[in-house]
């Protein structure tokens, strides 16, 4: 999308919404942060009526950016606008900007907010590492046991919920988006009862609900006006909890706080959030990652496979080889596997690096 992000004074991609820095002296932190409310003098933006970028501003803007006549003026522009210049996805007439850009929920909740929540929850989060004790706070030794409770829950939950979770509190470097995700949705709310304080764990559990109403297959308007209203009264709350319009707090107040404002528009532009989060095209990047066999000319080595698939899906549909063909995880363990009673749903299998430790099939 060729925009400046964090480093823009208006850094969300869907809306112009002015973006405050810290103003602390000696201060060396460029980021802007989006709280909704913010001042002196005390400013509030109205969360359900955001001053949204169309694509007709957001080319202009891009114009102005680059037809400015110093490089100077051009990179203030940019910083102001928060577009550095015209994408060249803007040829396509096809696409629009910013709605053809959908908020990747997989990034936005699992790798961000739910990450910074439990940074703040233990805190670690970076820039409020050493403030003194907050209602929020869970103690040491009590998120030592919600880590051990974590990874004990793996040997009683079907593996049809997802991949095993490792402990939240040693292990954290292993949790991919997935662990995340099942630990959000099915443990947090369990394990976090009562070790929570009551305001930031109810507001957990919001966040759940609005999660789990996102994630469903299909979406009616009365959801989306849900996940609309909730994520609007979440954010306010998130801000009344974790900011407390304090200005040393304001790092709390992330972009990706404020993106959750947009999930709603996402949804009704391009669909529900499983249509174009990243978990699919990350599966692919893997698949392809792991065919690289030569430093030196790696780019060879994934052009080599994209054809060589390419070759095989053709070569599947002409002549009608989908079965016989079929070099998938399945179609291996299909292979190798032993299967005990004619049970089609079950194959016995020797460990192989086909399949991850903790996976089961
Ligand atoms: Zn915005």
């Amino acid at each position: 999308m060729n925009m400046k992000g964090h480093n823009g004074r208006c850094p969300c991609r869907a809306c112009y919404i002015i973006g405050v820095q810290i103003s602390a002296e000696g201060n060396k932190n460029h980021t802007y942060y989006v709280p909704l409310s913010r001042g002196p003098p005390r400013i509030s933006y109205d969360a359900t009526n955001l001053p949204l970028r169309t694509h007709a501003q957001f080319l202009a803007d891009a114009h102005r950016v680059e037809t400015a006549p110093t490089t100077a003026e051009a990179n203030s522009l940019a910083t102001e606008c928060g577009v550095k210049g015209t994408p060249i996805l803007s040829a396509l007439s096809s696409l629009e900007f910013p709605t053809s850009f959908p908020i990747d929920f997989m990034h936005l909740i699992w790798e961000n907010i739910v990450k910074n929540l439990i940074l703040l929850w233990t805190k670690n989060f970076p820039a409020l590492a050493h403030e003194n004790s907050q209602p929020y706070h869970i103690k040491k030794t009590v998120w030592d046991a919600i880590g051990e409770a974590t990874a004990a829950a793996g040997s009683s939950i079907p593996s049809a919920f997802g991949s095993r979770v490792p402990n939240i509190a040693k292990n954290r470097g292993d949790f991919s988006a997935e662990a995340y995700s099942i630990w959000t949705l099915f443990l947090g709310p369990v394990l976090l009862w009562k070790f929570l304080k009551k305001p930031y764990y109810d507001h957990f559990v919001d966040l759940v609900t609005l999660l789990t109403v996102c994630m469903r297959f299909e979406l009616t308007p009365t959801d989306v006006r849900f996940i609309r209203d909730g994520f609007v009264k979440w954010v306010q709350r998130y801000e009344e909890l974790y900011y407390r319009s304090d200005t040393h707090r304001l790092p709390v107040c992330t972009i990706n706080v404020h993106s959750l404002l947009h999930i709603a528009d996402s949804i009704e532009q391009c669909g529900p959030v499983w249509a174009y989060w990243c978990f699919a095209v990350e599966r692919f990047c893997g698949s392809l990652l792991r065919t690289i066999r030569n430093r030196r000319f790696p780019f060879a080595c994934l052009d080599r496979r994209i054809r060589d698939i390419a070759q095989l899906d053709q070569i599947k549909v002409r002549y009608n080889l989908s079965k016989i063909l079929d070099l998938s995880l399945r179609g291996q363990i299909k292979d190798r596997g032993t299967c005990i009673n004619n049970c089609k749903s079950g194959w016995l299998l020797a460990v192989s690096r086909f399949l991850r430790s903790n996976q089961i099939i």
